[in-house]
């Protein structure tokens, strides 16, 4: 490995040196730096020498892993996953292939059977092979559009948030009466990531003919029925029904 004093060009003369930890005599390299000089004997192949390498070279591989565990964490933090959920087992291997392949997810269910722990575990697994993934509640995207005082943001500024990252998690939507703005803005963000073929998870509690009803409530219907419309071409639905899959089935056959 290269040392400063390499890299200076600071090394003075070739000469010989004893090993620190069986004294055998060893060709050595006698460097000069900053008014200080050291030699450093050549690698020895005695055990004491083979066991300091190796105990270097597992620190360095510790320390490497170390940063890679805190750059993940950061990743995890400005994802905005929620954080019960980066550990989070994948239940559905064929919705985590779906996304892996470009595909969008519609995750319809009831409360409780683990639609946001379902697009949190895919989210995850999308940041660990290296892209981007951003999560937001329909709610929280309704709150940045009507935030009163201050504006942390602007409604482009929302809008690029949103479609910027490779793969977007918008859960619980129609969980609320959605107005005109948040139904425009929902349309304008499927719109423009399914024209990038960035996919898109939505979780949602209800069928498509229900959110349909539950958009045009309080915005109108043709924009809801071109929402549902568009979300629908860029998904898969992936419906979670029956019993909590977290309660282990009986056998119902006897
Ligand atoms: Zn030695």
């Amino acid at each position: 490995m290269p040392t400063i004093a390499d890299s200076m060009n600071t090394m003075i003369r070739e000469t010989t040196a004893p090993c620190p930890h069986c004294g055998k005599v060893l060709p050595a390299k006698a460097y000069s730096f900053g008014g200080s000089s050291r030699t450093i004997p050549d690698p020895c192949d005695c055990p004491g020498y083979m066991a300091e390498r190796k105990a270097a070279e597992e620190a360095e591989g510790e320390a490497k892993a170390r940063a890679a565990r805190m750059e993940m964490v950061r990743k995890l933090e400005r994802s905005n996953i929620p954080r019960k959920f980066w550990r989070a087992p994948i239940r559905r291997k064929d919705a985590l292939d779906t996304v892996a392949k470009g595909g969008g997810l519609y995750i319809q269910g009831e409360n409780g059977r683990g639609k946001t722990e379902l697009a949190s575990a895919i989210g995850v697994q999308v940041l660990r092979a290296g892209k981007s993934v951003y999560f937001a509640s329909a709610v929280e995207i309704k709150g940045a559009l009507f935030s009163t005082g201050y504006k942390t943001e602007t409604e482009q500024q929302l809008f690029a948030r949103l479609s910027r990252p490779w793969l977007l998690i918008v859960d619980d939507v129609g969980k609320e009466c959605d107005s005109k703005p948040v139904v425009s803005m929902l349309y304008r963000i499927f719109d423009e990531r399914d024209k990038n073929e960035r996919p898109v998870i939505v979780t949602s509690n209800f069928s498509k003919k229900e959110l349909t009803a539950r958009l045009a409530q309080c915005g109108d219907e043709s924009a809801a029925r071109a929402i549902v419309s568009r979300l629908f071409g860029m998904t898969r639905k992936v419906e979670i029904a029956g019993r909590d899959w977290r309660i282990p089935a009986k056998d119902e056959r006897g």
